[in-house]
């Protein structure tokens, strides 16, 4: 009897060993039991700030999939192009921020499946005349957020006369209506935020680009990304990921 107790024993344990994943262990995150998540909250309804706390559909996202992991949830805010650097040096476990997926991107980290489709969206003053990018003209000055991929493709774009960054999206709006710049380019809901909140502007209707949101995480990560592929996976089956959204973001 004795024997087979100790033989269940040695079995139970190498089991649980062989659960522990490459970071040490089965959750596949930097510590035991976190789940820390890096994020820029300057990007209603994905992530913003609420008084002291960060909310949105990345955010509660996080936090549905944190409670599959059986893991706390920490959001860390840092700058939006300071996320894969924090992610790929294992600082973050995921970074959870409207991120779309580039090739690029694919170089210094690994995507989770797709959670939200979007398009970079151009946003003008009312009455402009403009109709697309294209109206612009060479000495046109089009505002966008450093490192996002509005700044990628319109620092691309021969059609643009001069690409001005800054560090949040709504400074780039508020400089649109200070009459600094021409048009901002940035993401179809945070652009439907911004502009509601900012009057005498509007968002064009011919999309500038389209894309997908995924989470990022550390390259070569499998448990973690196999976790949160299943997480999601879930969500989107049990309609919860659908009602996050909803929440967010009103139907149209
Ligand atoms: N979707 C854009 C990108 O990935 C912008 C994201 C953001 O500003 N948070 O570059």
């Amino acid at each position: 009897m004795k024997k087979l107790i100790s033989v269940a024993l040695v079995l139970a344990m190498s089991l649980s060993l062989a659960a522990c994943g490459s970071s040490g262990n089965p959750e596949g995150t930097a510590t035991k039991g976190v789940l820390v998540m890096a994020t820029n909250a300057e990007f209603p309804p994905y992530e913003y700030h609420d008084g002291d706390s960060i909310v949105g559909i990345d955010a509660e996202i996080a936090e549905a999939i944190a409670k599959k992991m059986g893991c706390e949830l920490r959001i860390e805010d840092i700058a939006f192009d300071s996320i894969i650097p924090e992610v790929s040096s294992g600082k973050a476990d995921i970074g959870l921020a409207g991120m779309t997926v580039t090739e690029d991107r694919k170089q210094s980290v690994d995507f989770s499946e797709s959670y939200a489709t979007s398009s970079q969206v151009v946003i003008v003053p009312e009455n402009s005349g403009i109709s697309s990018l294209s109206d612009l003209g060479a000495d046109s000055i089009v505002g966008v957020q450093t490192g996002t991929t509005g700044d990628i493709y319109c620092s691309d774009d021969d059609s643009i006369g001069t690409v001005e960054r800054y560090n949040k999206g709504m400074e780039a709006v508020q400089a649109l209506t200070q009459g600094k710049i021409d048009a901002v380019v940035i993401d179809s809901e945070p652009a439907k935020v911004f502009v509601s909140e900012n009057p005498g502007l509007m968002v064009l209707k011919e999309n500038y680009t389209n894309e997908e949101y995924a989470a990022a995480i550390r390259k070569g990560n499998t448990v973690l990304l196999d976790n949160v592929n299943k997480a999601l996976e879930e969500l989107k089956a049990d309609g919860t990921l659908d009602k996050i959204v909803a929440k967010y973001i009103a139907a149209e």
